[in-house]
Protein backbone atom coordinates (compact mmCIF):
# COMPACT_ATOMS: atom_id res chain seq x y z
CA UNK A 1 0.00 0.00 0.00
CA UNK A 2 1.16 3.73 -0.61
CA UNK A 3 2.43 5.96 1.70
CA UNK A 4 -0.52 8.03 3.94
CA UNK A 5 -1.07 11.43 2.23
CA UNK A 6 -3.39 12.69 5.06
CA UNK A 7 -1.50 14.44 7.78
CA UNK A 8 -1.74 13.22 11.62
CA UNK A 9 -1.67 15.98 14.52
CA UNK A 10 -0.88 15.08 17.80
CA UNK A 11 -1.88 17.12 21.11
CA UNK A 12 1.21 16.14 23.33
CA UNK A 13 0.90 15.84 26.97
CA UNK A 14 1.39 13.66 29.96
CA UNK A 15 0.48 10.24 28.06
CA UNK A 16 2.74 10.91 24.98
CA UNK A 17 5.42 13.32 26.45
CA UNK A 18 8.21 10.54 27.29
CA UNK A 19 10.86 10.23 24.57
CA UNK A 20 9.86 6.66 23.99
CA UNK A 21 6.28 7.08 23.12
CA UNK A 22 7.06 9.97 20.87
CA UNK A 23 9.23 7.95 19.06
CA UNK A 24 6.43 5.27 18.46
CA UNK A 25 4.11 8.05 17.56
CA UNK A 26 6.57 9.27 14.89
CA UNK A 27 6.87 5.52 13.68
CA UNK A 28 3.31 5.01 13.18
CA UNK A 29 2.30 8.49 11.53
CA UNK A 30 2.33 11.70 13.79
CA UNK A 31 3.26 14.37 10.91
CA UNK A 32 2.56 17.13 13.94
CA UNK A 33 3.39 17.63 17.64
CA UNK A 34 0.74 19.93 19.19
CA UNK A 35 1.61 21.79 22.28
CA UNK A 36 -1.50 22.78 23.85
CA UNK A 37 -0.47 26.45 25.86
CA UNK A 38 -3.93 26.24 28.00
CA UNK A 39 -1.09 23.52 30.01
CA UNK A 40 1.53 23.23 31.41
CA UNK A 41 4.82 25.63 31.93
CA UNK A 42 7.87 27.51 29.65
CA UNK A 43 10.32 24.62 31.40
CA UNK A 44 7.79 21.80 30.38
CA UNK A 45 7.19 22.99 27.15
CA UNK A 46 10.76 23.62 26.32
CA UNK A 47 11.80 20.20 27.43
CA UNK A 48 9.13 18.92 25.14
CA UNK A 49 10.56 20.51 21.88
CA UNK A 50 13.57 19.51 22.89
CA UNK A 51 12.84 15.53 23.02
CA UNK A 52 9.95 16.58 19.81
CA UNK A 53 13.28 17.67 17.55
CA UNK A 54 15.78 15.25 19.28
CA UNK A 55 13.51 11.90 18.36
CA UNK A 56 12.38 13.27 14.62
CA UNK A 57 16.37 13.89 13.94
CA UNK A 58 17.22 10.54 15.47
CA UNK A 59 14.15 8.88 12.92
CA UNK A 60 15.27 11.37 10.08
CA UNK A 61 11.52 12.22 10.19
CA UNK A 62 10.42 16.01 9.43
CA UNK A 63 7.90 16.74 12.21
CA UNK A 64 6.54 20.17 12.70
CA UNK A 65 6.10 21.41 16.23
CA UNK A 66 2.21 24.09 16.69
CA UNK A 67 2.02 26.18 19.42
CA UNK A 68 -1.64 26.07 20.40
CA UNK A 69 -2.76 29.44 22.17
CA UNK A 70 -5.40 29.17 25.32
CA UNK A 71 -6.79 32.40 23.91
CA UNK A 72 -9.63 34.04 26.22
CA UNK A 73 -11.32 30.78 27.27
CA UNK A 74 -13.55 30.92 30.30
CA UNK A 75 -12.87 28.52 32.94
CA UNK A 76 -13.78 26.88 36.16
CA UNK A 77 -11.53 28.77 38.60
CA UNK A 78 -9.18 26.26 41.29
CA UNK A 79 -11.14 23.25 42.82
CA UNK A 80 -10.30 20.52 45.21
CA UNK A 81 -8.50 17.63 43.31
CA UNK A 82 -11.50 15.49 43.91
CA UNK A 83 -13.66 17.38 41.83
CA UNK A 84 -17.07 18.93 43.31
CA UNK A 85 -19.84 16.88 42.30
CA UNK A 86 -23.19 18.79 41.23
CA UNK A 87 -26.35 16.84 41.61
CA UNK A 88 -29.54 17.66 38.61
CA UNK A 89 -32.04 20.23 40.07
CA UNK A 90 -29.42 21.18 42.35
CA UNK A 91 -29.30 24.68 43.57
CA UNK A 92 -25.67 26.40 43.09
CA UNK A 93 -24.33 29.77 42.94
CA UNK A 94 -21.19 31.06 40.91
CA UNK A 95 -19.13 33.29 41.99
CA UNK A 96 -15.22 34.83 41.35
CA UNK A 97 -12.42 32.95 42.25
CA UNK A 98 -10.95 35.47 44.40
CA UNK A 99 -14.70 35.93 46.38
CA UNK A 100 -14.41 32.17 47.35
CA UNK A 101 -13.93 31.66 51.09
CA UNK A 102 -15.13 35.52 52.24
CA UNK A 103 -17.79 35.79 54.94
CA UNK A 104 -20.43 37.86 53.21
CA UNK A 105 -21.38 35.13 50.46
CA UNK A 106 -24.84 34.26 51.31
CA UNK A 107 -24.82 30.37 52.19
CA UNK A 108 -27.57 29.57 50.21
CA UNK A 109 -25.87 26.90 47.83
CA UNK A 110 -22.90 25.48 47.20
CA UNK A 111 -20.28 27.99 45.51
CA UNK A 112 -18.05 26.50 42.62
CA UNK A 113 -15.34 29.31 41.59
CA UNK A 114 -15.15 31.00 38.23
CA UNK A 115 -11.89 32.11 36.54
CA UNK A 116 -13.56 35.05 34.66
CA UNK A 117 -14.52 37.40 37.52
CA UNK A 118 -17.01 39.76 35.26
CA UNK A 119 -18.76 36.89 33.65
CA UNK A 120 -22.34 37.96 35.99
CA UNK A 121 -22.29 41.08 33.45
CA UNK A 122 -22.92 39.22 30.45
CA UNK A 123 -25.63 36.61 31.29
CA UNK A 124 -29.54 36.58 32.09
CA UNK A 125 -31.98 34.61 33.31
CA UNK A 126 -32.48 31.47 31.47
CA UNK A 127 -28.92 31.92 29.64
CA UNK A 128 -27.47 28.26 29.94
CA UNK A 129 -24.19 27.38 30.96
CA UNK A 130 -21.92 24.43 29.72
CA UNK A 131 -18.99 23.16 31.55
CA UNK A 132 -16.60 20.68 30.12
CA UNK A 133 -17.25 20.29 26.61
CA UNK A 134 -21.01 20.89 27.32
CA UNK A 135 -21.69 17.91 29.73
CA UNK A 136 -22.66 19.40 32.48
CA UNK A 137 -25.29 22.85 31.93
CA UNK A 138 -25.77 24.67 34.16
CA UNK A 139 -29.22 27.21 34.20
CA UNK A 140 -28.98 30.87 35.41
CA UNK A 141 -32.06 31.67 37.41
CA UNK A 142 -31.12 35.42 38.81
CA UNK A 143 -27.75 36.78 39.04
CA UNK A 144 -27.54 39.61 42.21
CA UNK A 145 -24.55 41.71 43.11
CA UNK A 146 -22.11 39.66 41.22
CA UNK A 147 -23.12 36.54 42.45
CA UNK A 148 -24.94 34.30 39.78
CA UNK A 149 -27.79 31.59 41.11
CA UNK A 150 -28.44 28.87 38.85
CA UNK A 151 -30.05 25.03 38.70
CA UNK A 152 -28.08 22.33 37.73
CA UNK A 153 -29.93 20.52 34.67
CA UNK A 154 -27.05 18.35 33.57
CA UNK A 155 -25.31 16.92 36.40
CA UNK A 156 -21.56 16.06 36.69
CA UNK A 157 -18.23 16.39 38.20
CA UNK A 158 -16.48 19.98 37.77
CA UNK A 159 -12.39 19.80 37.87
CA UNK A 160 -10.15 22.68 38.07
CA UNK A 161 -9.95 24.72 34.94
CA UNK A 162 -12.73 23.31 32.74
CA UNK A 163 -13.62 25.23 30.14
CA UNK A 164 -16.85 26.49 29.83
CA UNK A 165 -19.18 28.04 27.24
CA UNK A 166 -22.41 29.86 26.39
CA UNK A 167 -23.74 29.50 23.50
CA UNK A 168 -25.80 32.96 22.32
CA UNK A 169 -23.72 34.66 24.58
CA UNK A 170 -20.59 37.20 23.26
CA UNK A 171 -18.32 37.96 25.68
CA UNK A 172 -16.32 40.61 25.21
CA UNK A 173 -12.75 39.24 25.63
CA UNK A 174 -9.84 40.38 23.73
CA UNK A 175 -9.09 36.93 21.63
CA UNK A 176 -5.37 37.72 22.43
CA UNK A 177 -4.49 37.60 26.41
CA UNK A 178 -1.60 39.44 27.91
CA UNK A 179 -0.70 35.46 28.65
CA UNK A 180 -1.18 35.19 25.01
CA UNK A 181 1.58 37.13 23.73
CA UNK A 182 3.98 36.16 26.52
CA UNK A 183 3.41 32.17 25.16
CA UNK A 184 3.70 33.46 21.56
CA UNK A 185 7.32 35.08 22.45
CA UNK A 186 7.92 32.28 23.79
CA UNK A 187 7.03 29.76 20.63
CA UNK A 188 8.86 32.05 18.80
CA UNK A 189 11.80 32.08 20.60
CA UNK A 190 11.89 28.37 20.12
CA UNK A 191 11.18 28.05 16.59
CA UNK A 192 7.81 26.40 16.55
CA UNK A 193 6.87 26.42 13.01
CA UNK A 194 2.87 27.24 13.70
CA UNK A 195 0.98 29.05 15.97
CA UNK A 196 -2.84 28.50 16.41
CA UNK A 197 -4.92 31.27 17.70
CA UNK A 198 -8.28 30.43 19.88
CA UNK A 199 -11.38 31.89 19.50
CA UNK A 200 -10.71 33.98 16.68
CA UNK A 201 -13.99 36.00 15.83
CA UNK A 202 -12.89 37.93 12.78
CA UNK A 203 -9.82 38.65 10.11
CA UNK A 204 -8.40 41.65 12.63
CA UNK A 205 -7.81 39.13 15.07
CA UNK A 206 -5.10 37.28 12.88
CA UNK A 207 -3.78 40.76 11.31
CA UNK A 208 -2.74 41.45 15.14
CA UNK A 209 -1.46 38.23 15.85
CA UNK A 210 0.52 38.95 12.99
CA UNK A 211 1.57 42.45 13.98
CA UNK A 212 3.04 40.58 16.86
CA UNK A 213 5.46 38.14 14.76
CA UNK A 214 8.71 39.79 13.42
CA UNK A 215 9.25 40.02 9.60
CA UNK A 216 12.01 38.07 9.87
CA UNK A 217 9.91 34.92 11.66
CA UNK A 218 8.41 32.41 9.26
CA UNK A 219 6.07 31.22 11.62
CA UNK A 220 2.71 30.57 10.07
CA UNK A 221 -0.58 31.46 11.76
CA UNK A 222 -3.40 29.21 12.21
CA UNK A 223 -6.86 30.02 12.60
CA UNK A 224 -9.21 28.02 15.08
CA UNK A 225 -12.81 28.61 13.95
CA UNK A 226 -14.58 27.64 16.78
CA UNK A 227 -16.75 30.42 17.61
CA UNK A 228 -20.12 31.66 15.65
CA UNK A 229 -18.46 34.87 14.70
CA UNK A 230 -15.40 33.33 13.13
CA UNK A 231 -17.85 31.04 10.91
CA UNK A 232 -20.09 34.18 10.08
CA UNK A 233 -16.73 35.56 9.05
CA UNK A 234 -14.70 32.44 7.54
CA UNK A 235 -13.88 34.25 3.62
CA UNK A 236 -12.19 36.95 5.43
CA UNK A 237 -10.00 35.29 8.16
CA UNK A 238 -9.16 32.56 5.21
CA UNK A 239 -7.45 35.76 3.54
CA UNK A 240 -5.63 36.70 6.37
CA UNK A 241 -4.63 33.53 7.62
CA UNK A 242 -1.80 30.53 6.38
CA UNK A 243 -4.21 28.09 7.25
CA UNK A 244 -7.23 26.90 9.18
CA UNK A 245 -8.34 24.51 12.12
CA UNK A 246 -11.60 23.41 12.92
CA UNK A 247 -12.27 23.41 16.21
CA UNK A 248 -15.24 20.74 16.20
CA UNK A 249 -14.73 20.74 19.66
CA UNK A 250 -15.75 23.83 20.86
CA UNK A 251 -17.67 24.77 17.46
CA UNK A 252 -20.52 21.97 17.97
CA UNK A 253 -21.47 23.73 21.66
CA UNK A 254 -21.27 27.45 20.05
CA UNK A 255 -23.76 25.95 17.52
CA UNK A 256 -26.23 23.42 17.29
CA UNK A 257 -23.74 19.83 16.01
CA UNK A 258 -26.31 19.25 13.75
CA UNK A 259 -24.30 21.93 11.27
CA UNK A 260 -20.60 21.23 12.03
CA UNK A 261 -19.90 18.47 9.64
CA UNK A 262 -21.70 20.40 6.74
CA UNK A 263 -19.52 23.49 7.82
CA UNK A 264 -16.49 21.08 7.70
CA UNK A 265 -17.32 20.05 4.20
CA UNK A 266 -17.56 23.79 3.35
CA UNK A 267 -14.60 24.93 4.81
CA UNK A 268 -12.27 22.31 3.47
CA UNK A 269 -13.23 22.83 0.17
CA UNK A 270 -12.61 26.79 0.77
CA UNK A 271 -9.24 26.01 2.26
CA UNK A 272 -8.23 24.24 -1.01
CA UNK A 273 -9.29 26.47 -3.17
CA UNK A 274 -7.01 28.81 -0.94
CA UNK A 275 -4.40 26.66 -0.62
CA UNK A 276 -4.36 26.76 2.67
CA UNK A 277 -3.58 23.55 4.74
CA UNK A 278 -6.97 22.21 6.88
CA UNK A 279 -6.85 20.35 9.92
CA UNK A 280 -10.54 18.48 11.12
CA UNK A 281 -10.15 18.47 14.94
CA UNK A 282 -11.13 17.55 18.01
CA UNK A 283 -13.22 13.71 19.44
CA UNK A 284 -11.93 11.56 16.13
CA UNK A 285 -11.45 8.47 18.25
CA UNK A 286 -12.84 9.81 21.45
CA UNK A 287 -13.27 6.47 22.44
CA UNK A 288 -9.44 5.37 22.58
CA UNK A 289 -9.37 7.94 25.53
CA UNK A 290 -10.25 4.79 27.23
CA UNK A 291 -10.68 1.73 25.01
CA UNK A 292 -8.34 0.06 22.69
CA UNK A 293 -10.49 0.26 20.06
CA UNK A 294 -12.25 2.75 18.42
CA UNK A 295 -16.30 3.26 17.76
CA UNK A 296 -17.19 2.42 14.32
CA UNK A 297 -18.86 5.86 14.22
CA UNK A 298 -15.55 7.06 14.86
CA UNK A 299 -13.38 5.41 12.29
CA UNK A 300 -16.30 6.46 10.04
CA UNK A 301 -15.54 10.15 11.11
CA UNK A 302 -11.58 9.74 10.38
CA UNK A 303 -12.74 8.17 7.03
CA UNK A 304 -15.07 10.99 6.06
CA UNK A 305 -12.48 13.64 6.46
CA UNK A 306 -10.62 12.16 4.13
CA UNK A 307 -13.19 12.02 1.66
CA UNK A 308 -13.93 15.44 2.09
CA UNK A 309 -10.11 16.38 1.40
CA UNK A 310 -8.36 17.24 4.52
CA UNK A 311 -5.41 18.21 4.60
CA UNK A 312 -4.96 16.42 8.35
CA UNK A 313 -7.25 15.28 11.07
CA UNK A 314 -6.10 15.66 14.69
CA UNK A 315 -6.11 13.46 17.76
CA UNK A 316 -6.43 16.12 21.12
CA UNK A 317 -7.02 13.85 24.00
CA UNK A 318 -6.59 10.52 22.78
CA UNK A 319 -2.89 11.14 22.29
CA UNK A 320 -1.93 13.56 25.22
CA UNK A 321 -3.94 12.14 28.00
CA UNK A 322 -5.83 8.54 27.12
CA UNK A 323 -4.71 5.42 27.59
CA UNK A 324 -3.84 4.37 23.91
CA UNK A 325 -1.99 7.30 22.53
CA UNK A 326 0.17 4.65 20.43
CA UNK A 327 -2.49 2.96 19.00
CA UNK A 328 -4.94 5.88 18.30
CA UNK A 329 -2.10 6.90 16.13
CA UNK A 330 -1.93 3.66 14.43
CA UNK A 331 -5.66 2.98 14.37
CA UNK A 332 -5.85 6.58 12.18
CA UNK A 333 -2.67 5.76 9.68
CA UNK A 334 -4.69 2.90 8.91
CA UNK A 335 -7.81 4.24 8.53
CA UNK A 336 -6.19 7.05 6.13
CA UNK A 337 -4.33 4.29 3.97
CA UNK A 338 -7.16 2.77 4.04
CA UNK A 339 -9.45 5.59 2.63
CA UNK A 340 -6.91 6.53 0.43
CA UNK A 341 -6.55 4.05 -1.30
CA UNK A 342 -10.23 4.10 -2.93
CA UNK A 343 -11.65 6.28 -4.98
CA UNK A 344 -13.97 7.88 -2.56
CA UNK A 345 -11.35 10.86 -1.65
CA UNK A 346 -10.27 11.44 -5.23
CA UNK A 347 -10.87 14.90 -6.20
CA UNK A 348 -12.71 15.00 -10.04
CA UNK A 349 -10.97 17.63 -12.59
CA UNK A 350 -12.20 21.38 -11.98
CA UNK A 351 -13.63 20.51 -7.93
CA UNK A 352 -12.11 23.78 -7.34
CA UNK A 353 -14.09 26.55 -8.57
CA UNK A 354 -11.09 29.33 -8.72
CA UNK A 355 -11.77 33.09 -9.52
CA UNK A 356 -9.46 34.14 -11.54
CA UNK A 357 -6.23 31.85 -12.69
CA UNK A 358 -3.04 33.39 -12.10
CA UNK A 359 0.03 31.60 -14.03
CA UNK A 360 0.47 29.42 -10.98
CA UNK A 361 -2.76 28.63 -10.61
CA UNK A 362 -2.27 27.39 -14.11
CA UNK A 363 0.58 25.49 -13.95
CA UNK A 364 -0.87 23.68 -10.72
CA UNK A 365 -3.64 22.61 -12.47
CA UNK A 366 -1.46 21.40 -15.51
CA UNK A 367 0.74 19.40 -13.35
CA UNK A 368 -2.11 17.58 -11.52
CA UNK A 369 -3.63 17.10 -15.21
CA UNK A 370 0.31 15.79 -16.52
CA UNK A 371 0.28 13.42 -13.83
CA UNK A 372 -2.98 11.60 -15.06
CA UNK A 373 -2.35 11.55 -18.70
CA UNK A 374 1.36 10.04 -18.04
CA UNK A 375 0.72 7.67 -15.21
CA UNK A 376 4.04 10.01 -13.67
CA UNK A 377 5.70 8.47 -10.36
CA UNK A 378 6.17 11.84 -8.24
CA UNK A 379 5.70 15.50 -8.72
CA UNK A 380 8.98 17.04 -7.61
CA UNK A 381 8.73 20.87 -6.59
CA UNK A 382 11.23 22.96 -6.17
CA UNK A 383 9.83 25.39 -3.60
CA UNK A 384 11.10 28.60 -1.40
CA UNK A 385 8.34 29.30 0.98
CA UNK A 386 6.08 26.43 -0.01
CA UNK A 387 3.17 28.39 -1.47
CA UNK A 388 3.86 26.48 -5.08
CA UNK A 389 3.81 22.84 -3.14
CA UNK A 390 0.54 24.25 -1.52
CA UNK A 391 -0.62 24.81 -4.72
CA UNK A 392 0.14 21.90 -6.06
CA UNK A 393 -1.15 19.56 -3.06
CA UNK A 394 -4.54 21.55 -3.38
CA UNK A 395 -5.78 19.23 -6.70
CA UNK A 396 -5.10 16.07 -4.20
CA UNK A 397 -3.02 14.73 -7.35
CA UNK A 398 -3.21 10.87 -7.47
CA UNK A 399 0.95 10.61 -6.91
CA UNK A 400 3.77 11.16 -4.20
CA UNK A 401 4.45 14.96 -3.83
CA UNK A 402 8.10 15.61 -3.24
CA UNK A 403 8.88 19.07 -1.95
CA UNK A 404 12.73 20.16 -2.31
CA UNK A 405 13.60 23.46 -0.52
CA UNK A 406 16.85 24.50 0.94
CA UNK A 407 14.79 25.60 4.04
CA UNK A 408 14.07 24.16 7.30
CA UNK A 409 11.50 25.81 8.40
CA UNK A 410 9.75 24.96 4.88
CA UNK A 411 10.32 21.55 5.11
CA UNK A 412 9.07 21.00 8.62
CA UNK A 413 5.97 23.41 7.56
CA UNK A 414 4.75 20.71 4.69
CA UNK A 415 4.57 18.24 7.32
CA UNK A 416 0.90 19.99 7.58
CA UNK A 417 0.63 19.75 3.46
CA UNK A 418 -1.26 16.68 2.57
CA UNK A 419 0.39 14.46 1.21
CA UNK A 420 3.94 16.69 0.56
CA UNK A 421 7.21 14.75 1.93
CA UNK A 422 9.87 17.33 1.83
CA UNK A 423 13.66 16.91 1.47
CA UNK A 424 16.52 19.63 1.95
CA UNK A 425 18.41 20.57 -1.53
CA UNK A 426 20.81 23.54 -1.42
CA UNK A 427 20.20 26.53 -3.61
CA UNK A 428 20.95 25.91 -7.46
CA UNK A 429 22.86 27.86 -9.78
CA UNK A 430 20.41 26.92 -12.48
CA UNK A 431 17.83 25.17 -14.07
CA UNK A 432 19.96 22.19 -15.35
CA UNK A 433 21.50 22.26 -12.28
CA UNK A 434 18.39 22.28 -10.11
CA UNK A 435 16.81 19.47 -12.31
CA UNK A 436 20.09 16.99 -12.15
CA UNK A 437 20.56 17.30 -8.41
CA UNK A 438 16.89 17.24 -7.74
CA UNK A 439 16.65 13.85 -9.84
CA UNK A 440 19.90 12.52 -7.90
CA UNK A 441 18.32 13.44 -4.62
CA UNK A 442 15.55 11.59 -5.24
CA UNK A 443 17.25 8.50 -6.68
CA UNK A 444 19.88 8.12 -3.52
CA UNK A 445 16.36 8.52 -1.27
CA UNK A 446 14.93 5.99 -3.47
CA UNK A 447 11.68 7.84 -4.17
CA UNK A 448 11.91 7.26 -7.85
CA UNK A 449 13.65 5.07 -9.98
CA UNK A 450 14.99 4.80 -13.38
CA UNK A 451 12.39 4.75 -16.05
CA UNK A 452 9.82 6.62 -14.49
CA UNK A 453 8.12 9.31 -15.42
CA UNK A 454 8.12 12.13 -13.07
CA UNK A 455 7.02 15.74 -13.65
CA UNK A 456 8.44 18.78 -12.30
CA UNK A 457 7.04 22.30 -11.19
CA UNK A 458 9.06 25.48 -10.24
CA UNK A 459 9.30 29.00 -10.79
CA UNK A 460 12.03 31.02 -13.05
CA UNK A 461 13.99 32.36 -11.92
CA UNK A 462 14.79 30.35 -9.09
CA UNK A 463 15.75 32.45 -6.24
CA UNK A 464 12.00 34.26 -6.62
CA UNK A 465 9.76 32.93 -4.64
CA UNK A 466 5.79 32.49 -4.97
CA UNK A 467 6.64 32.49 -9.23
CA UNK A 468 5.60 28.82 -9.97
CA UNK A 469 6.08 29.20 -13.91
CA UNK A 470 7.37 26.41 -14.95
CA UNK A 471 6.68 22.69 -15.61
CA UNK A 472 8.30 19.67 -16.96
CA UNK A 473 8.23 15.72 -17.76
CA UNK A 474 11.02 14.24 -17.77
CA UNK A 475 12.00 10.01 -17.40
CA UNK A 476 14.08 9.28 -15.12
C1 LIG B 1 -11.79 22.43 19.88
O1 LIG B 1 -12.56 23.11 20.55
O2 LIG B 1 -12.17 21.57 19.08
C2 LIG B 1 -10.33 22.66 20.01
C3 LIG B 1 -9.45 22.08 19.24
O3 LIG B 1 -9.98 23.58 20.93
P1 LIG B 1 -9.25 23.32 22.33
O4 LIG B 1 -8.93 21.86 22.40
O5 LIG B 1 -8.04 24.16 22.29
O6 LIG B 1 -10.23 23.76 23.34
Amino acid sequence: MQKKRTKIVCTIGPASEKKSTLEKMMRAGMDVARLNFSHGTYDNHAALIKNIRSVAKKLDKTVAIMQDLQGPRIRVGEIPKDGIELIRKEKIILIPQAWMGRKDIPKVARPVPLGYATLHKYLKPHDHILINDGLIDFRVDLIIDGIIYGTVIKPGIVFTHKGINIPGVEISARPLTDKDKEDLKFGLKQGVDYVAMSFVKNANNIKTLKSLIPKNSQIKVLAKIETKQAVENFDQILKETDGIMIARGDLGIELPPSKVPLLQKEFVKKCMTAAKPVIVATQMLDSMMINPRPTRAEVSDVANAVIDHTDAVMLSGESASGKYPVDSVKMMNRILKKTEASVFDDVPAHYLKMQGYTIADSISMTVNELVHENNAKAIIVNSISGRTARMIARHRPETRLIVLTDDTVTQRQMALVWSAEAYLLPVCKNLDEMIKKSVALCKRKELVKKGDIVIFATGQPLSKTQNMNLTKVQVI
